[in-house]
């Protein structure tokens, strides 16, 4: 079946067609490191891992590029308070990312251009907004782009051209919908920007590039003028979105996106999380019991399984409630794999054979359609939690799956983790590890046995070497009124 996405441009659900048969450009705009990212703006990074997944598992090679803001207004403002150069400042919040997109299983995108890295670029594509007199030189020396002269201009955005203030002039990189005016392409030097400026271009004037530009130079460098998707949270659609399509469609002539998809914000209590209010929660905060609020170690899983499982376009508050919920939600899941992995008999019952691949079809079906409606995260969840209740019958039922019904149900939700990147094998795995060790080897089991055997002879002084032994392999015996038990010390 079609995949169909919700284009912000059209404000309307569209049937997905690439530009190249079987392939994907995907440009996700990356983070601002003055920081570490918060999990607000991991909701979007997983929603755009999840669209990234959804795609190569339907077949389509992805080529997916995000940018790193290495040079704004923020990430000026932070080197000039702490005394440091930019990259003392931005160097180990890249790391930080990288390492939180590891936790939470977000797959590394082909290419990671960084801003600082394009300038060259950016310049380019201001000296042509330049020579076609879209962009000018104000009298303060930076260079605006005047939105009077891009016709489309608020189509993304929604706004009217005709409500804005015409010749207003807006210098920093964030602002809203009502203050739309024409934005800087590059700002000249002044003492706020402190060592960080780039002089040689002559034409420009000493000076750095604005955020938009540096998101239409770096992805078009990579992606071609024209690509498939492009992505970010719904606070990018203005003016960040708005204007890279102003600097880019100008620049090019071309259309430069067929689709624009966009997340909607995780909140606290009805409030955007946000680094500016304050009311965030960054990844490591909350995998360490000692930097949250609820006094636990939450695991990287259920905070992504909280993100995943609300869809992406609808507003989500965070709670500890919610991740509570998460890590019982994806403990059921992982218990029932296991369950599923180990059934062992070896009786094939046709009945209950033909109902398991019913409901396995089922499944399939329905997982499918739910992501290819939109990535409709929460329904397609719930075609897992059907066929988990149907299994559970069939057990109920036939008292055991049998290994190669077992191993159906473990491969599809397998195949299904592949886009909803869980770990849910590893999660599996790793628990039955944990439990192997945690049972005696058949050397320590013999000790034990031959412990109770000399005890029931009444033989005290060898039940007594026999406890020493095990203690020394670290091993501790108890005995109580309903037998002994044992624990590794
Ligand atoms: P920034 O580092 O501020 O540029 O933000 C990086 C990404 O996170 C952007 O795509 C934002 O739209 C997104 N974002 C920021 N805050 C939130 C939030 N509370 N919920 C979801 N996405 C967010
Ligand atoms: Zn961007």
């Amino acid at each position: 079946m079609a995949i169909r996405f919700y284009n912000t441009m059209s404000r309307s659900l569209e049937e997905f067609k690439p530009i190249r048969e079987g392939k994907v450009g995907l440009y996700t705009c990356g983070p601002t490191v003055h920081d570490f990212a918060h999990i607000g703006n991991f909701r979007t990074y997983v929603f755009e891992d999840i669209l990234r997944r959804y795609l190569e598992y339907k077949g389509f090679k992805v080529k997916h590029v995000m940018n790193i803001t290495d040079v704004e207004d923020k990430t000026i403002r932070k080197a000039r308070e702490g005394h440091k150069a930019l990259h003392e400042i931005t160097d180990p919040f890249i790391e930080a990312f990288f390492a939180d997109l590891d936790k939470l299983n977000i797959e590394r995108a082909s290419v990671y251009p960084r801003a600082t890295q394009h300038i060259e670029d950016m310049v380019k594509m201001i000296r042509k907004l330049l020579e076609l007199g879209i962009a000018y030189k104000s009298e303060d020396g930076s260079i605006y782009y005047n939105i009077a002269k891009f016709p489309g201009y608020g189509r993304l955005a929604h706004i009217k051209v005709a409500d804005m203030r015409s010749g207003a002039r807006v210098a920093q990189d964030e602002y809203e919908k009502d203050t739309a005016s024409d934005f800087a392409l590059w700002k000249a030097w002044d003492e706020n920007d402190g060592d960080v400026y780039w002089d040689q271009y002559e034409d420009l004037g000493k000076g750095r590039p604005g955020w938009h530009i540096e998101c239409s130079a770096m992805s078009t460098k990579y992606l071609g003028n024209h690509f498939d998707l492009h992505t970010g949270g719904v606070d990018n659609i203005f003016p960040h979105h708005q204007n890279e399509i102003a600097q880019t469609e100008a620049c090019t002539g071309e259309t430069f996106v067929n689709y624009w998809m966009h997340s909607e914000h995780l909140q606290v209590e009805g409030e955007k999380m946000s680094k500016s209010k304050g009311n965030f929660y960054t990844l490591r905060s909350l995998l360490d019991k000692n930097q949250n609020s609820s006094g636990k170690a939450w695991s990287a899983m259920a905070v992504r399984y909280l993100l995943v499982s609300t869809h992406y376009r609808t507003r989500m508050d965070f709670s500890f409630k919610g991740l509570e919920v998460a890590t019982d939600t994806l403990r059921g899941i992982v218990e029932f794999l296991r369950e599923c992995a180990n059934s062992k008999s070896d009786k094939l019952n046709l009945q209950m054979a033909t109902k398991l691949t019913v409901s396995l079809e089922r499944a399939k079906s329905d997982f499918e359609r739910a992501m290819d409606d939109d990535l409709n995260t929460p329904v397609a969840l719930a075609a897992l939690f059907t066929l988990r209740r149907e299994v559970k019958k069939l057990i109920a039922e036939y008292g055991d799956l049998g290994p190669v019904g077992g191993k159906l149900v473990v491969d599809f939700f397998a195949g299904c983790d592949k886009v909803l990147g869980l770990r849910l094998l590893e999660s599996m795995k790793a628990k039955e590890e944990a439990e192997a060790e945690d049972a005696l080897t058949p050397e320590e089991q013999a000790l034990l046995d031959a412990r109770q055997q000399a005890r029931k002879e009444k033989d005290f002084a060898k039940a007594d070497q026999m406890r020493a032994e095990l203690l020394a392999r670290g091993i501790a015996i108890m005995d109580s009124p309903k037998g002994v038990t044992w624990k590794r010390v």
